[in-house]
């Protein structure tokens, strides 16, 4: 008997913020210096870095929902050291930048916390790394190899099994693990709630319910419309992520992957014993479908991932957001890596839109004569990397030309998703094929071919 049903269907981050951030919408015309389309981490960190950059200039952001309502507020808070979707996939895309990228992604992870330290924003950082683990032969080979690759860039981690697994994770399910310790975590809607309180602090105006319905070149500036007014603005900044690009060529760039959560009720600590689960590192195991799984402040386990969906047309309806059939094989899959639980029951259950780009990373650009700047791409890995991006539509709208600006994986562009019907077969096929892989350690020749072409799927 699920136990998922009884669990609300929202997710449980919001809830955890005390005085959330509220505000009005847009009414009337306006302009400005800057305007930033999205209020999830994308936006907030452009709004804030760009004060670092502009003193003086008026910035706003025009937030189409709630601010942090769509995956800022819905995801994992894996806040990785990396801006490549990690290790593996630099060194398998872009080798000859690999050493560039892995260090750009450390310092950019330093950078956060920097920042959180410098801003005062309690975003429950912590730095206490993170466990992969293996449930196979095949995928407890991965980790070897994975840990070689790691080793190639002077990355620090430790192979675990039998006892020493235990002790970071007991359970029957998985055999052997790698920990790598500079990984973090955060909590997402605090992190979005204290970017959004510096970012007002330092002056930018923030509309909520504000949808820019359309982005037009007008004379030496940017007009944008909105239900409720109209905003003229020198330069703009687009940060919509999962939602439907304002600019059409960016369309086929990426596509929405429905990923979906359990948060647990909270663990006691004779339950924490039984697990071995002892410090605040996360954990995720190894498959294509893969759960990626870590502990909230009082104790509650998030379970995400394995169910990675995409919807005929791009689908991004509400009615997506919950699914039963997803819900119970992830609470089967959570039943058998927690046997120590029982039957523990489930608090929240929500889902979220992933932007998978083909390649699972960023891409970054300007549009209208260098006045417009856009990231989106960040796959399942944006919590951290969405910073970068924001650095990056920065120095590009300044006109820079930096380290970041030139590198190859954001300047190049990905193969671009099919139409349909072509997208919805493609897609589904991969995912037979990746479930298969999963099953048995074979790659299929349609994975081999994608890979040839750079083309992924997965979150
Ligand atoms: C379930 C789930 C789990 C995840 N887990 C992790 C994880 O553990 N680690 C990790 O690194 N990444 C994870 N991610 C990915 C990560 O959450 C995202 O990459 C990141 O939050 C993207 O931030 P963003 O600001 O670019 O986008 P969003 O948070 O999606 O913000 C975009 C904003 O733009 C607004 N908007 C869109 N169109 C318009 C418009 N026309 N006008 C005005 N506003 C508009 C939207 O309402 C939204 O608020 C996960 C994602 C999901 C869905």
């Amino acid at each position: 008997m699920t136990k998922y049903a009884a669990a609300k269907p929202a997710p449980n981050w919001r809830e955890t913020v005390s005085d959330p951030v509220t505000a009005a919408p847009l009414d009337g015309d306006i302009a400005c210096d800057l305007a930033i389309v999205g209020g999830g981490f994308s936006g907030l960190w452009s709004a804030i870095k760009a004060r670092e950059r502009m003193p003086d200039a008026r910035i706003v952001v025009l937030e189409g929902d709630q601010l942090g309502n769509a995956a800022s507020g819905r995801n994992g808070g894996f806040c990785a050291p990396s801006i490549s979707h990690g290790v593996g996939n630099a060194v398998a895309r872009w080798p000859g930048e690999a050493e560039t990228l892995v260090r750009l992604g450390r310092e950019n992870l330093d950078g956060l916390e920097a920042d959180l330290e410098t801003y005062g924003i309690d975003g429950e950082f912590v730095r206490k790394g993170k466990l992969n683990v293996a449930a196979t032969k095949w995928q407890a080979e991965g980790l070897r190899d994975m840990q070689a690759n790691y080793a190639r860039f002077g990355i620090e981690t430790q192979f675990l099994e039998g006892t020493e697994l235990d002790a970071r994770f007991d359970t029957p399910r998985y055999h052997a693990g790698l920990f790598e310790p500079n990984y973090a975590l955060v909590n997402p809607a605090k992190l979005v709630d204290g970017l959004a309180k510096t970012a007002i602090a330092l002056g930018v105006q923030i509309f909520e319910n504000t949808k820019v319905s359309d982005v037009a070149n007008a004379k030496d500036s940017v007009r944008l419309t909105t239900g409720t007014g109209t905003v003229t603005a020198k330069q703009v900044i687009l940060a919509t992520n999962a939602a439907v690009p304002l600019l059409k060529r960016l369309r086929p760039a990426i596509i929405p992957i429905f990923d979906y959560t359990l948060m647990s009720e909270p663990l006691t600590d004779s339950q924490l014993a039984a697990i071995g689960w002892q410090g605040r590192y996360g954990i995720a195991d190894s498959g294509n479908q893969f759960h990626y799984f870590r502990k909230t402040a009082d104790n509650r386990i998030l379970w995400g991932g394995y169910h990675a969906l995409y919807f005929y047309g791009s689908g991004r309806g509400e009615e997506l957001y919950q699914r039963d059939e997803t819900n119970s094989v992830i609470e089967a899959n959570f039943r058998d890596a927690f046997p120590a639980l029982g039957d523990i029951g489930f608090s929240h259950r929500w889902g979220g839109i992933i932007d998978t780009s083909a390649r699972l990373t960023t891409f970054v650009g300007t549009a209208m004569g260098g006045r417009v700047a856009y990231a989106a791409g960040f796959s399942g890995q944006g919590v951290s990397a969405t910073r970068f991006g924001a650095l990056t539509m920065l120095d590009l709208l300044e006109g820079k030309t930096t380290e970041r600006t030139t590198l190859k994986m954001l300047s190049s562009r990905a193969v671009p998703f099919p139409p349909e019907p072509l997208r919805s077969f493609g897609v589904k096929w991969a995912q037979r094929d990746l479930a298969r892989e999963d099953a048995t350690g074979h790659r299929s020749l349609f994975l081999k071919t994608l890979d040839r072409f750079n083309i992924g799927f997965g979150s």
